[in-house]
C-alpha cells in the first residue's frame, strides 16, 4: 500500500525525510503543543500548534521541513519571511513570522517554522465549485490580492516563485476561543498505522467563505499568499526540477527567471481558476512549446532568444491544434465577460518578461478594478 500522507516510511534520498509529529506532542521544551496536521508538501508538513504568545494562549502554524530541505530553507525561505514580516507583511497578506528552531529526528535535524495559520487554499475552493470554475468576482478578488503581495515582495527585490492555487489561501477568525470551539465541534484528528509508520491524517481549516459567495462578501475576504519555499531575493535562478507555469525564459537554455517571473505565473492563474484547464502543458521540445505560445498568445518571440541553444531551428509554425485563449474564456465565462478578462491575461503573458504588467499594474488594470461588471450567475 502506497502511503497515504507524507512518506514517513521512506529515507531523507529517496523524498522522505519528514518529521514524524505526534497530536498533543509538545516541541521546543515543552512550549508548542501539535493539535492538528493542517497538510504537507514535498518539503515539509505543516501542523497546527497552540503556545503562548505575550501571556496569552494562541494558535500558530508549524513548518517542520525534511531534513533534506532544512538547510536550503535556512539559506532562503528563512530569511525572506524574516524580512518580509518586518515590513508588517500583514498589510499584504503574506506570512507572519512567529519564530524558528531545530528539530532532531531519527532521519537528522529539521528546521522548524512558527507562522500565522493560513485557512482554505484556492485550490480547495476551486474544487468545491460547478466544473471547478470559480466566478469572476472570486478570481478578481484572488487575482488582486496576489498582485498585491507581489508588488510588496518585488519593492522587496523578492521573486515569490511559486504562483498557483496552492499558494493563495484565505485567512480565518483566528481568536483562541473562536477557533478552539470550531476545533471541538469537527472530528478529532485521526491516525493511520501503515509499514509500521503512524501518520496524522492532514485537516486543514476551511473558512465559512464559500465559492458561491455574493460579490458584496467576497470583497472583503481576508486573502493571503503563502508558500515562500521557491522565493529569491536579488539574484535569480531558475530552480531545477520547478516548472513556473512553464514560463517561456525558464525553458532556453540560458534559462532565466525574475520577479517578472510570477506575473506570468499570475496570468496561468488567472486563467485556470476561471475555466479549470491549464494553458500550456510541460510536452514536447522548446521549439514547440514556444510556438504554441506565440500562437495561442499572439505575441512576438524575442529576437534574442532565437540565438539560444534550445532555439535551434525554431519556426514560428505552431500545430493547429490549440485553444486560443479568447476561445478557452469563452467556453467558460459570460460573453460579456470574456473580454476584459482576456486582455487582463494576455498583458501577464508576454512572451518578452519585460513587456508584462507590473504587479502595480496588474492591480490598476481595468479587469481587476472594474469588478463591478461581473455577469456571473451570482452577482
Ligand atoms: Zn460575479
Amino acid at each position: 500500500m502506497s502511503f497515504p500522507e507524507e512518506p514517513l516510511d521512506l529515507p531523507p534520498h529517496q523524498g522522505g525525510g519528514y518529521y514524524p509529529a505526534a497530536i498533543h506532542q509538545r516541541i521546543h521544551n515543552g512550549k508548542y503543543e501539535i493539535i492538528r496536521k493542517l497538510g504537507y508538501g514535498p518539503l515539509s508538513s505543516t501542523w497546527l500548534v497552540l503556545h503562548e504568545s505575550q501571556n496569552k494562549l494562541i494558535y500558530s502554524a508549524l513548518k517542520i521541513f525534511t531534513v533534506a530541505a532544512s538547510e536550503e530553507a535556512k539559506e532562503t525561505e528563512l530569511p525572506i519571511l524574516k524580512a518580509m514580516s518586518d515590513l508588517r507583511s500583514f498589510d499584504l497578506g503574506l506570512p507572519i513570522f512567529r519564530g524558528s528552531f531545530w528539530k532532531q529526528s531519527n532521519a537528522g535535524t529539521h528546521l522548524c517554522i512558527v507562522m500565522n495559520v493560513m485557512a482554505t487554499s484556492a485550490r480547495a475552493l476551486q474544487r468545491e465549485a460547478d466544473h471547478s470554475r470559480l466566478p469572476v468576482h472570486v478570481v478578481q478578488t484572488l487575482v488582486y490580492a496576489a498582485a498585491n503581495a507581489l508588488a510588496g515582495l518585488h519593492k522587496e527585490k523578492v521573486m515569490h516563485g511559486g504562483i498557483d492555487a496552492d499558494c493563495i489561501y484565505l485567512g480565518m477568525n483566528m481568536q483562541t476561543k473562536h477557533l478552539k470551539s470550531m476545533l471541538d465541534s469537527e472530528p478529532q484528528p485521526t491516525t493511520v498505522d501503515v509499514n509500521g509508520f503512524t501518520t496524522v491524517l492532514s485537516q486543514p481549516l476551511s473558512t465559512e467563505d464559500k465559492w458561491n459567495d455574493k460579490q458584496k462578501d467576497v470583497v472583503d475576504w481576508d486573502v493571503q499568499v503563502g508558500n515562500l519555499g521557491h522565493a529569491q531575493r536579488r539574484i535569480y535562478t531558475p530552480e531545477k526540477g520547478h516548472n513556473y507555469s512553464f514560463a517561456p525564459e525558464t525553458l532556453l537554455e540560458r534559462a532565466t527567471c525574475s520577479p517578472k517571473t510570477d506575473i506570468w505565473m499570475l496570468g496561468c492563474l488567472t486563467y485556470t481558476l476561471l475555466t479549470n484547464t491549464e494553458l500550456f502543458d510541460g510536452l514536447g521540445p522548446t521549439t514547440h512549446r514556444i510556438a504554441t505560445m506565440h500562437a495561442v498568445l499572439e505575441d512576438e518571440v524575442p529576437n534574442s532568444w532565437l540565438s539560444d541553444g534550445n532555439m535551434k531551428e525554431y519556426t514560428d509554425a505552431a500545430s493547429d491544434d490549440f485553444t486560443s485563449i479568447e476561445a478557452g474564456l469563452a467556453l467558460a465565462l459570460h460573453k460579456d465577460d470574456v473580454g476584459p478578462a482576456v486582455a487582463f491575461v494576455k498583458s501577464c503573458l508576454r512572451l518578452d518578461p519585460q513587456e508584462r504588467l507590473t504587479a502595480h499594474e496588474c492591480m490598476d488594470h481595468g479587469w481587476l478594478s472594474m469588478a463591478d461588471a461581473c455577469s456571473c450567475q451570482f452577482c
